[in-house]
């Protein structure tokens, strides 16, 4: 008797998450509809460095690695830290306090802060994430006088975060794609924006966290944003196809949470092979995929396809473009 309840509750539960995966998808295609996308012009700056602070590789051995993102991001005139890392233990100093520390790095180095979307490994936890806020360490540090941008309305102690919602320039050469939203059959409702900076001579340099909004989705976007060419794209684009970084009770969590599609409809090497080919349409002088949420075998891949132009993405390893 208790198992055909079972049964009823666990096929009844499938039933609504289905359902609302449908009707999500479909909302989500009308926002892309109705979304007032024009042209941004945000000038460009000569110089753009990124420092990956917190990513699953590290480029030494006093660099703490784990599965979330955080890059400082460093324009001719601005900088800003993109992410605050996962922080899974809410250990305090944190992995990213401690690799600032390892890196030289303090908070009076950047200007802003830049949140690519309300998940665990890039607001610093999920402590953080349920508050709709972020912290760089266990605590929530005095960031008095930062600039922040969020996807969805979020809060901060003595800070005013700005939703950017929508596509706008944040400073001189650099710019949000405003929110890309997908529908997770579990997680439900995802909006994700992603950092677009114009290098002046090259293009435009997509950074991006998690890649919910899908590649395909993201170059679409720039696209019809940009006058500038697309010239490369660093970041989480979330292919774990044969591996997950974060597993619970030896469950391979981002193959089943985060994929935007059916869990019996995993991402497949196809589809990275897929993407991978509407990306070379673009010819990008950058690609570098983030280790946090694809595995080692979709970074492969994108490395074999982009030969010299791949740079991987390791904590504490520059990138200079
Ligand atoms: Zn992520
Ligand atoms: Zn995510």
């Amino acid at each position: 008797m208790i198992i055909i309840l079972l049964l009823i509750l666990l096929f009844s539960g499938i039933l609504f998450l289905n359902f609302r995966f449908n009707s999500g998808k479909k909302k989500v295609e009308e926002e892309w509809k109705k979304a007032n996308i024009q042209r941004l012009n945000p000038g460009s700056t000569k110089s753009l460095r990124i420092l990956p602070l917190i990513d699953w590789y590290s480029s030494g051995i006093d660099l703490k690695a784990e599965a979330g993102v955080s890059y400082l991001v460093k324009t001719d005139e601005i900088s800003i830290l993109f992410d605050v890392g996962f922080n899974e233990k809410q250990a305090d100093p944190s992995p990213l306090m401690h690799n600032m520390k390892q890196l030289g790095i303090s908070t009076g180095d950047f200007d802003a802060i830049v949140i690519s979307h309300n998940h665990p490994d890039h607001v610093g936890g999920m402590k953080w994430q349920k508050k709709k806020s972020f912290s760089l360490t266990g605590h929530q540090i005095d960031l008095n006088g930062k600039a922040v941008y969020t996807p969805v309305p979020m809060i901060y102690p003595g800070l005013d975060p700005v939703c950017t919602k929508n596509p706008a320039v944040i400073g001189k050469g650099v710019a949000t794609t405003g929110i890309i939203s997908n529908q997770d059959f579990f997680m439900g409702r995802i909006s994700e924006q992603a950092l677009a900076i114009n290098v002046e001579g090259k293009g435009i340099v997509l950074i991006v966290g998690c890649g919910h909004q899908t590649l395909p989705g993201i170059l679409k976007r720039a696209k019809a944003l940009f006058n500038e060419p697309i010239y490369g794209i660093l970041g989480g684009l979330h292919y774990p196809v044969t591996d997950s970084r974060i597993k619970i009770f030896g469950i391979k969590i981002q193959k089943i949470f985060g994929t935007c599609r059916l869990p019996w409809k995993p991402i497949t090497m196809g589809l990275v092979h897929e993407n991978i080919s509407i990306l070379k349409e673009y010819h990008p002088g950058i690609v570098g995929l983030s280790s946090h949420d694809s595995c080692d075998a979709s970074i492969k891949a994108f490395r074999e396809a982009f030969h010299d132009n791949y740079t991987d993405i390791m904590v504490g390893k520059e990138i200079d473009i």
